[in-house]
């Protein structure tokens, strides 16, 4: 599949971003400090993305049906090799880290609907470690003890912009910022800041030299990152029906070569296209060998 390729608005940008402008209306300024010149401005200001905001890149916002509750807790023995536990359940995943001294970080990325009824900070303790007592994987939380409150968020969807407005380039969560179950964003953040580095490397900042920098990180960009985007926002829908997913997964762990191409698609140093390829090879070898039974 071709990378979808996002609609592309161009914005007359300054050459740089100055302070005090004595037009507040003008999009390329933003009031603060005095003027600083610069020959690229790179936008790697977060999710919040203030630059976007004013250079009229608005964010393609994706639905994220999940919640995400965290915490961090005492009492809770490392499991075998100090392990991180990763436990699907149902449509959710939970998720057991050890840290150092002791410390777990216990992760809950669960259907809004089933901790929408979690009320109060010790309710939705209690309903916490209530799951976590329940999951037959998970370490042992009989004597864990909360180190401070529960975080989280009811409501993160993706959010997508152009990695171009302008003359600026975007990075990072500036660029987009997905459901924080598929572990990517500071992977994402490095990574869209080397192919920036990249697609500018051995160019002259001149006015040509930028243009074709910066279309160089879009092309990068739309090639690399967005497919694994559309994947993760189509993950975030919890759609898929349980027998679904469980013939995909005992695919991929019936099949080494596949499960090798699954970790490596989750890693993101996989294409989707190229991990799809071998499912699908995977599936047909699966028929086979059962109609061969
Ligand atoms: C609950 C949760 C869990 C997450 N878990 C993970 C995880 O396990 N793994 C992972 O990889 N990612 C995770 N992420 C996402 C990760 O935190 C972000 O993707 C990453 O921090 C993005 O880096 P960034 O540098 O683009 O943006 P940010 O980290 O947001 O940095 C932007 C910086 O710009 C600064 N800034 C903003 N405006 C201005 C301004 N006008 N002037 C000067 N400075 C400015 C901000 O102060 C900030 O320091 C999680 C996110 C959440 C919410």
């Amino acid at each position: 599949m071709a990378p979808r390729r996002l609609p592309d608005r161009r914005v007359e940008d300054p050459p740089w971003i100055a302070g005090d402008s004595e037009d507040p209306g003008d999009p390329g300024r933003v009031r603060g400090p005095p003027a600083v010149p610069a020959r690229l401005v790179v936008a790697a200001d977060g999710r919040r993305s203030r630059l976007a905001g004013l250079l009229g890149n608005e964010a393609e916002s994706r639905p994220n049906e999940r919640a995400a509750l965290f915490g961090y807790f005492r009492g809770i023995p490392a499991p075998a090799d100090n392990r991180s536990v990763f436990v699907m359940n149902d449509r959710d995943l939970a998720c057991s880290y050890p840290l150092v001294d002791g410390r777990t970080e216990l992760v809950l990325f669960a259907e809004k609907s089933r901790v929408e009824g979690w009320r109060g900070a010790d309710g939705r303790m209690q309903e916490f470690l209530k799951y976590f007592d329940g999951l037959p994987d998970a370490p042992p939380v009989t004597d864990a003890v909360p180190e401070g409150p529960l975080l989280g968020y009811g409501d993160y969807p993706s959010l997508i912009r152009r990695p171009v407005a302008g003359s600026v380039p975007f990075v990072g969560d500036a660029a987009l910022s997905l459901d924080a179950m598929s572990g990517v964003g500071c992977g994402f953040a490095l990574l869209s800041a080397q192919l920036l580095a990249h697609a500018f490397a051995g160019r002259a900042l001149d006015a040509e030299g930028v243009r074709d920098g910066l279309d160089d990180y879009r092309q990068r960009f739309e090639k690399t990152v967005l497919p694994h985007a559309e994947g993760i926002c189509g993950d975030s829908l919890v759609d898929k029906d349980e027998a679904t997913r469980q013939r995909m997964f005992e695919t991929i762990c019936g099949n080494p070569e596949l499960s090798q191409k699954y970790l490596a698609l989750t890693g993101r140093m996989v294409l989707p296209a190229e991990f799809q390829r071998a499912f699908m090879r995977g599936l047909m070898a699966r028929g086979s060998g059962a109609a061969r039974k």
